[in-house]
């Protein structure tokens, strides 16, 4: 029997819905429950894959291939679930279904409507594996109010009026404001948050109210009794030192507690907390530190590389020290040089990143980690301005770089060592794409099985030599350099199955320089830390050590 969570938000937006929402599926697993997260998102993009990161942040990739929103990437984190495709939708992607059913003529000669037809489409997507878990938690993007979530609310109040009474219970995040020039805690516009969601049909079951100094008993009392919801289901979420914290302390608030009183469930087993405890512990008395650099393009929106910095982190709560990475932008390398920002770091990383601008300065920072034989972790493009780099510099392909940064007009100006890819097998089917076809979910994506090689750094570090690891990215290494860069000293140690894309490589004479074309980082855990990220903090940690 399947409960439902819906997980909505008022006031403002940014409150931490999907961290919440997360926290809360932690919780409930650590009672023993089997839970699932899910994001819909009332924008009109069919899905986040196409959004610059400056609006929307990092697009987080699931093992079946959906490009979906970062939250997917907490609910993953803080449960260990893996995603699926059914876990993200939004209203784009809604509308394209229901507008595909009509061109079909599935409607039968009906006028299409928001009610039924929408909502009806909304309804059938949240039930989907319902029958797997104990609960499922739905997060609705946006706040209430918002005219794009309209179809989503009315779709989720009719969804818990056709399941069995008592199986659907409403949480809904607001903000407290603190007015500092008369010192008072502002309950107002969570009531009239709470009103606008009464006014279309929801009625809050349980209320956390975000604020920035503590909630005196009295306003609580005071929001309970405006709001119609019970005192002890109005919950206070304070700021909090680390995102890692939050399922501890939403249980003392008492968030889970409140979640099954409203489901009626007086017996619940007991969480057991110790995984999240030890993380904070962890966390929190670090023996060490060790500084790693980031080189990239988004860098003052720390949203846009979400699930690296948090994989960093967990590298070090494997080794029970502090990762301090500091964000630096690669086309400040392009004038000024590498060695003026790199000098003092213990390792260099470079992470994903589309289109041409910062590259050379990407490719200044491999080769400044390769011949200062600093760490170096090289992740998808990271990975391939590693080795046009070591093309360039070790292999004499003096014009290497990737056909990417051509603009198809004129002659190229590279040799492409990293060549569009237009032709591949996903399982036993043949995909193909054009370079200029549509932008929008034409990348290689979702989990990819790699060949890693008997005794190379890589396999050592994973323990095995067959992976799975997440892929998002149009272009590939050429395999046709492999023999010359082989030579020079980059070893491509880990392959697709059929041996035709170089998945990792590697440069054996340096003490760690590792290039992935995947993302480890979408599937680090803080209580199972991915072992790229592991290692490679340990080697910078041996870095920090010899300095
Ligand atoms: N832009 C590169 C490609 O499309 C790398 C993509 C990435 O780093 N995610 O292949």
């Amino acid at each position: 029997m399947t409960r439902y969570v819906f997980v909505t938000g008022g006031v403002v937006s940014s409150l931490g819905k999907g961290l919440a929402a997360a926290a809360l599926g932690a919780l409930l697993q650590a009672r023993g429950y089997r839970v699932r997260l899910r994001k819909l998102d009332p924008y009109l993009n069919v899905d986040p894959g196409t959004m610059s990161p400056h609006e929307h942040g990092e697009v987080f990739v699931t093992d079946d291939g959906a490009e979906t929103d970062l939250d997917l990437g907490h609910y993953e984190r803080f449960t260990g679930v893996a995603a699926r495709r059914t876990d993200s939708i939004s209203a784009g992607r809604i509308y394209q279904n229901v507008l595909d059913k009509e061109r079909q003529g599935a409607y039968l000669g009906k006028t299409i409507q928001v009610i039924p037809h929408v909502t009806d489409e909304i309804k059938s997507f949240l039930s989907i594996g319902g029958d797997e878990v104990d609960f499922m938690l739905c997060e609705i993007g946006g706040t209430v109010g918002d005219i794009e979530g309209l179809p989503f609310y009315e779709a989720i109040r009719q969804f818990a009026n056709e399941q069995p009474r008592g199986r659907c219970v409403f949480m809904h995040l607001t903000l407290l404001p603190w007015l500092a020039a008369s010192g008072e805690l502002k309950t107002k516009p969570t009531q009239h948050s709470v009103k606008e969601l009464r006014a279309i049909g929801l009625r809050p079951d349980v209320l956390v109210c975000r604020s920035e100094v503590p909630i005196p008993e009295r306003e609580r009392e005071k929001i309970a009794l405006f709001c119609d919801v019970r005192p002890d289901s109005v919950i206070p979420a304070y700021d909090l030192a680390s995102i890692y914290e939050a399922p501890l302390a939403y249980h003392a608030a008492g968030l889970d507690r409140a979640i099954l009183d409203a489901f009626k469930i007086d017996l619940a087993p007991e969480p057991d907390l110790s995984r999240w405890r030890d993380v904070m512990d962890r966390l929190s008395n670090p023996d060490g530190e060790v500084r790693i650099a980031v080189v990239g393009k988004y860098m003052q929106l720390e949203d846009a590389y979400k699930s690296l910095k948090e994989a960093l982190t967990h590298g070090g709560l494997q080794h029970r020290v502090k990762v301090k990475a500091e964000w630096l932008d690669a086309e400040v390398f392009e004038r000024e040089g590498a060695a003026a920002h790199l000098s003092g770091f213990d390792a260099v990383l470079v992470p994903g990143g589309f289109g041409e601008r910062g590259t050379e300065g990407k490719v200044a920072a491999a080769r400044f980690a390769r011949e200062r034989k600093i760490p170096y972790l090289g992740i998808c493009l990271g990975m391939q301005m590693a080795v046009v780099e070591a093309a360039r510099n070790l292999a004499g392909v003096e014009k290497a770089g990737s056909e990417e940064f051509e603009s198809g007009k004129g002659p190229d100006r590279f040799e492409h060592v990293i060549y569009h890819m237009k032709e591949w097998s996903q399982g036993n089917e043949l995909v193909t794409r054009e370079r200029d076809g549509a932008k929008g979910g034409t990348l290689r994506l979702g989990a990819y099985p790699a060949n890693l090689e008997e005794g190379s750094l890589i396999a050592g570090i994973y323990g095995k030599t067959r992976i799975s690891e997440r892929h998002r990215h149009r272009y590939e290494v050429d395999a046709a350099y492999r023999p010359r860069l082989e030579a020079a000293g980059m070893k491509f140690s880990g392959m697709s199955p059929d041996g035709s894309l170089p998945e990792t490589v590697e440069i054996p004479d340096h003490p760690w320089f590792v290039g992935v074309q995947f993302h480890p980082e979408l599937k680090s855990r803080p209580f199972a830390p991915h072992p790229l990220f592991a290692s490679f903090v340990k080697a910078a940690l041996e870095q920090s050590r010899l300095v």
